[in-house]
């Protein structure tokens, strides 16, 4: 089975491998207060640094997934009000659940297939601006550009951007935003049960000022934890390890950068030869890389579906609203180039 869903996806092939090194070393049963764990979460922090451009000003965390980190900026970096900038299910979902921990969030929608007009997003009034850079259900992203004129146009405002689908797929300028996270199961092609969030020194002011510390996972906490490279709770030791273990394989993020780029070039030219299937949203310039949202006539999309999963192929369903009027196709980096020619030969029949 090559599975092209967008979350959980194609892990690495050396995975098994690894996991049988780590019960081999000891890592299963590893004390997470041990000195060998605070090696190994050190050794993981540097590697994640270094292999994505992490700015050295910036500092490195550990969490359990993209959920858990829409809560910690709620509860630690918002006081009263955030606003969440958003055209799909990921992003509103971060602001609903941000408005039950601080109800006086706001939410500025837009049309997943025009660009976002940054002109009118200026001096915001609000102590956090969300964005969500890939926007997993529908196939869109925000470009470098318009996340870096909005941290300009709102100096005061901290930037959290949501690059779950994205991070560690495409290059990302850590400078335009001052917290970025991800769960590993998307770009990184590793199992579910991690995430990572990257903060700048910005942010871990505000944590401070705030200084919200009635949860295990406040950031102060979390953050006085990894002064001695260990976290608040036991953490996803094997989570680490097996993220330590590909990272080191990885080549620099603008080699995958450009690999994936190039795949959702052809992807997009193959695409729109269909008298069929098309992109969902086909506007170049908010087309996501790392996630393709197609669209034709449900029989169609159900046909397709079933079929490919007959040949060994899992695609992605819709999102949310999108379930039967979608289905995706990830381009992550562990997917393989002879995986995608085998799935763009099986959909050649359906075009
Ligand atoms: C998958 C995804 C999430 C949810 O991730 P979890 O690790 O399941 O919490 C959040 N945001 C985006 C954009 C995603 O693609």
């Amino acid at each position: 089975m090559i599975s092209f869903y967008p979350g959980p996806s194609r892990v690495y092939d050396n995975i098994p491998r690894f996991v049988d090194d780590a019960y081999n070393q000891g890592i299963l049963s590893m004390n997470h207060r041990s000195d060998e764990f605070m090696l190994l979460c050190k050794n993981t922090i540097t590697l994640i640094k270094e292999k994505l451009d992490v700015p050295s000003s910036y500092s490195v965390f550990f969490a359990s997934s993209a959920t858990e980190c829409w809560e910690i900026i709620a509860q630690s970096l918002i006081r009263e009000k955030s606003t969440h900038i958003y055209n799909g299910a990921f992003g509103e979902k971060w602001y609903t659940y941000t408005k039950r921990l601080r109800p006086q969030a706001e939410n500025i929608y837009f049309n997943p297939a025009a660009s976002l007009d940054t002109s009118s997003l200026k001096n915001l009034q609000t102590e956090v601006i969300c964005l969500t850079q890939n926007e997993t259900s529908n196939g869109t992203q925000l470009s470098r550009r318009s996340i870096s004129i909005i941290k300009k146009e709102n100096p005061k405002a901290i930037i959290a951007v949501d690059a779950t689908s994205s991070m560690a797929g495409i290059y990302l300028d850590f400078k335009t935003a001052d917290v970025w996270f991800a769960s590993v199961q998307k770009c990184f092609g590793l199992p579910a049960g991690l995430a990572v969030i990257i903060c700048s020194p910005r942010a871990l002011q505000q944590a401070q000022s705030i200084h919200e510390v009635s949860h295990y996972n406040s950031l102060m906490f979390i953050n006085e934890m990894m002064d001695k490279c260990q976290t608040p709770c036991t953490p996803n030791v094997l989570g680490i390890y097996l993220l330590m273990r590909v990272l080191k394989k990885r080549k620099p993020i603008g080699f995958v950068d450009h690999k994936i780029k190039n795949r959702s070039h052809v992807w997009k030219k193959f695409i729109r030869k269909s008298t069929n299937l098309k992109l969902y949203i086909n506007n170049q310039d908010v087309l996501s890389d790392t996630v393709l949202a197609l669209t034709g006539k449900p029989e169609l999309i159900a046909e397709i579906k079933k079929k490919a999963k007959a040949k060994g192929l899992i695609l992605g369903d819709g999102y949310g609203s999108l379930k039967n009027a979608t289905f995706r196709i990830a381009n992550f980096p562990a997917i393989k180039k002879m995986e995608i020619e085998k799935l763009q030969k099986f959909l050649k029949g359906f075009l």
